[in-house]
């Protein structure tokens, strides 16, 4: 990724916009969260909350937009924005549309699937399945994760062998995004366990065919719009047109996607954190108590002044490693950084809004306690906080 890196901080910044750092209220944020306001209804949120209910409806509304396509070349039907456009778009997602697992589901396939593909896929791969992820038609998941490989993800137990027609594969993956409605999948696999991580390879795997199981949704804790579960591999047959990129070359592959999984797919849940201060705010005029509003209680006032501290820096780190991102430098600790600082503030944020609301935050109907069993995911998937710690010091080369 270092290819014709600029060299200074102003060839970084040259051709982006600068503004989408400096204006929280940045104009193209506030177009696609007014559209999604408008459009994305959230008048079941609850009950599809409680049902784990995806809505596909709203994925096509999305899809219609031409935002799935932000990221793609128009060489396959997107529209071929910068990182830092595409950022700003999901931020405003983030902040208009109440479906946080909507939100995450969307940023999840443009740039962990997409971004495979596009920065990966062969020419023939890109041409089949880009067009008709960006309309809406094909949904994609990536499937690295297995019930005994977590954060140590290489030690995968999933086998790819190769024979005549292609590869078999074997084993299971598990809790993966988006899995029980996809109709393709990334998937890891180890062609040559000898060799460690040298040895794991990338391919696509298609459900609906034989050898392959996408299990129904996993009940869970927060996103529950956006349905989870487990793949079943048991012989797969995927063709040798169904590798991505070289046999072996799956940890790069994993490695470079956590640079934009990292640090943009949180813009997302920046909007969302940047929605549950504005709603704190107006709650600190409305609601009185002893006959004054809340907001004139000092632990109310600073308790928002340091939710928006949180959510600025955070926003800061995210636009910044945009910036780099789009420009083409290698971001990888920049995005471990970002992750660490985004995940961690939104899920504090969300919290604290519990407190300024009192019982209203504690009560299902009012959405507040959504948002907090929403935010608390994003500590654990795309590598815990623990995990991000650990990349930043060794990249601080402290011994580990
Ligand atoms: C909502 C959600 C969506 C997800 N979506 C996907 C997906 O689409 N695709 C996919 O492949 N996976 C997905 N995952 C899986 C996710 O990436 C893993 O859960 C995550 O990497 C952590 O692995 P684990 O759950 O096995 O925890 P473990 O690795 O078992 O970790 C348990 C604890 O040990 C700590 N720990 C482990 N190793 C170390 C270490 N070396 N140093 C310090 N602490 C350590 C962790 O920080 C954590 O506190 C998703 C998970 C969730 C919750």
């Amino acid at each position: 990724m270092e290819t014709d890196a600029p060299q200074s901080v102003v060839d970084v910044a040259e051709g982006l916009d600068v503004s989408a750092l400096l204006d929280i209220n940045h104009p193209l944020k506030q177009e696609v969260a007014d559209w999604a306001s408008d459009h994305l209804d959230a008048a079941d949120l609850v009950q599809r909350d409680a049902a784990s209910s995806f809505d596909r409806t709203q994925w096509d509304r999305v899809a219609a937009t031409g935002l799935l396509g932000s990221a793609v070349s128009r060489d396959y039907g997107g529209t071929g924005d910068d990182l830092v456009t595409t950022t700003l778009k999901l931020e405003g997602l983030g902040y208009g549309c109440r479906d946080n697992g909507l939100a995450t589901a969307v940023a999840a396939q443009m740039l962990i699937v997409q971004h495979v593909l596009s920065s990966f896929g062969t020419e023939a791969q890109r041409r089949s399945l880009l067009p008709r992820m960006v309309s809406g038609e094909l949904i994609g998941a990536f499937a690295a994760t297995e019930q005994d490989a977590g954060s140590d993800t290489f030690s995968m137990a999933t086998r790819a062998e190769a024979d005549e027609d292609g590869y078999r594969l074997s084993g299971r993956k598990s809790y993966v995004t988006l899995g029980p409605i996809a109709d393709v999948a990334v998937v890891f696999a180890s062609t040559n366990p000898d060799v460690g991580r040298w040895g794991v390879s990338a391919f696509l795997v298609r459900a609906g065919r034989p050898g392959v199981t996408f299990t129904t949704s996993r009940d869970k804790m927060g996103l529950r719009t956006s349905p989870l579960g487990d793949i079943e591999l048991d012989g797969y047959l995927a063709g040798a047109d169904d590798l991505i990129g070289q046999p072996g070359s799956g940890a790069s592959i994993f490695s470079a996607t956590m640079e934009p999984e990292r640090g943009l797919m949180f813009a997302t849940q920046l909007g969302a954190a940047h929605r549950i201060i504005d709603e704190s705010v107006t709650a600190s005029k409305t609601r009185e108590q002893y006959g004054q509003p809340i907001g004139t209680f000092q632990a109310v006032s600073h308790r928002i002044a340091e939710m928006r501290v949180m959510f600025e820096s955070a926003r800061l780190q995210t636009y910044r490693t945009a910036m780099l991102l789009a420009s083409g430098r290698s971001v990888t600790l920049e995005a471990a950084m970002t992750k660490l600082v985004v995940s961690e503030a939104v899920a504090a944020i969300a919290l604290d809004a519990v407190r300024v609301f009192g019982a209203v935050g504690y009560l299902s109907e009012y959405g507040i306690e959504r948002e907090v069993r929403d935010a608390l995911g994003g500590l654990v998937y795309s590598g815990t906080s623990d995990i991000q710690r650990n990349v930043i010091a060794a990249l601080m080369e402290i011994p580990q």
